[in-house]
């Protein structure tokens, strides 16, 4: 069993010291501690992008008008928000995010300052957002799993990019960054037009990299992005670059639930798989969707992609990202020797696993993580 995701193959787990010691089909060696019944049990999820700080800002924006229009309407309603109410968000985030089974997460974090008062009870990276168009910025001592992010082309100059990318590769720091997320964007940097294009020539941005090509292409051409870098969005490229990020070892991160929210132009999953470069599935943040849960982002690609088989689907918030973030064997998968990184979901009778989690809506009953169980619902505790 390679995935462990074979309810008949994998009938039982046995964890020592935070790992899995060993699996087995049939009846368990001995007496379980934790008896979970008829359910399924699956790796923790992994959640590759997501921006816990702004939980609190759910169903309070339009995507409606335009990329720009929202940038917009979260800058001013984040102007409302203290610091408090950004650490309260991130701590209702990591909640939900547990309460659906994700077990390990990415999260982009703008403001630093609050990371050290917060306990994050999942394996997390904190990935430090880099922002320089009115204010310079520098790199904070990195926190544990150390992550960089600037935030995107349009809003980090090509020096701060060069400064994150040499922290990814002297210190092994994870190196995440958006990039071809909106048309706007796409225009801005391929016809130096349009609305994005407006809005930060307003704010003081040197707009002399525009008119040139596609943002992607800028921060390729330029030697901006480190091997392996995590490519959030990619919804808006130029011909050729898939194949040139797949060389360069970069993964890309969809997110299905905030690219309907934006009704951006169809996400090109086939052209960029042929290409040889793997896609991960994450929820971005709630400023663009409604739950942190990936079950509702693997229901969300199933529906736009159905020839995509249910496991690969699965595949793409496990295994994918352990690769990603270069745990393979550690994470996203039940094999022994493996984090005890694991979660259930009612079973319901179907011979591929993968289709039932597909299936599967709203919280999960049971989620172990990080030595301990943090959600138990319906289960037998043995005395
Ligand atoms: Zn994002």
């Amino acid at each position: 069993m390679a995935d462990g995701l074979s309810p008949a193959a994998c009938a039982w787990v046995e964890c020592r010291d935070g790992r899995i010691a060993r699996t087995g089909a049939g009846d368990p060696p001995r007496r379980p501690d934790l008896d979970l019944g008829d359910m399924l049990l699956l790796p923790g999820l992994i959640n590759a992008h997501c921006h816990l700080e702004y939980t609190h800002l759910r169903g309070m924006l339009s995507g409606r008008r335009g990329f720009a229009d929202w940038i917009g309407q979260i800058n001013a309603l984040k102007r409302h928000s203290s610091l408090d109410d950004f650490r309260g968000a991130i701590r209702d985030g990591f909640a939900e995010a547990v309460a659906h089974g994700t077990t390990s997460l990415v999260n982009i974090e703008a403001y630093p300052e609050i990371v050290a008062g917060i306990a994050a009870p999942i394996r997390t990276w904190w990935a430090i957002e880099g922002i320089d168009i009115r204010a310079p910025f520098a790199f904070p001592p990195l926190p544990e799993l150390p992550a960089v992010s600037p935030h995107a082309p349009y809003t980090a100059s090509a020096a701060l990019y060069r400064r994150a990318t040499r922290i990814a590769e002297a210190t092994g720091a994870l190196f995440t960054t958006h990039v071809g997320e909106s048309g706007e964007e796409h225009e801005m940097f391929a016809r130096a037009s349009g609305p994005l294009y407006d809005l930060l020539g307003r704010l003081g941005r040197d707009m002399s990299d525009c008119g040139h090509g596609g943002s992607l292409g800028l921060l390729l051409d330029e030697g901006l992005l480190p091997r392996g870098s995590l490519l959030v969005h990619m919804n808006y490229f130029c011909e050729g670059e898939p194949a040139r990020c797949a060389r360069d070892g970069h993964t890309v991160v969809h997110c299905p639930r905030s690219h309907a929210f934006f009704g951006h132009r169809a996400f090109a999953f086939d052209d960029i798989r042929a290409a040889g470069l793997p896609v991960l599935l994450a929820t971005d943040s709630l400023a663009s969707c409604r739950t942190l849960s990936l079950f509702d982002e693997m229901r969300e690609f199933a529906s736009r992609h159905p020839h995509i088989p249910a496991d690969e689907i699965l595949g793409m918030v496990t295994r994918a990202p352990a690769a990603a973030l270069r745990m393979t064997g550690q994470i996203g998968a039940i094999t022994v020797g493996a984090r005890a990184d694991l979660i259930a979901i009612p079973d319901d009778g179907d011979a591929d696993p993968a289709a039932t989690a597909l299936r599967h809506r709203g919280e999960v009953p049971f989620v172990m993580a990080a030595e301990r169980v943090i959600v138990s619902r319906r289960h037998k505790l043995q005395a």
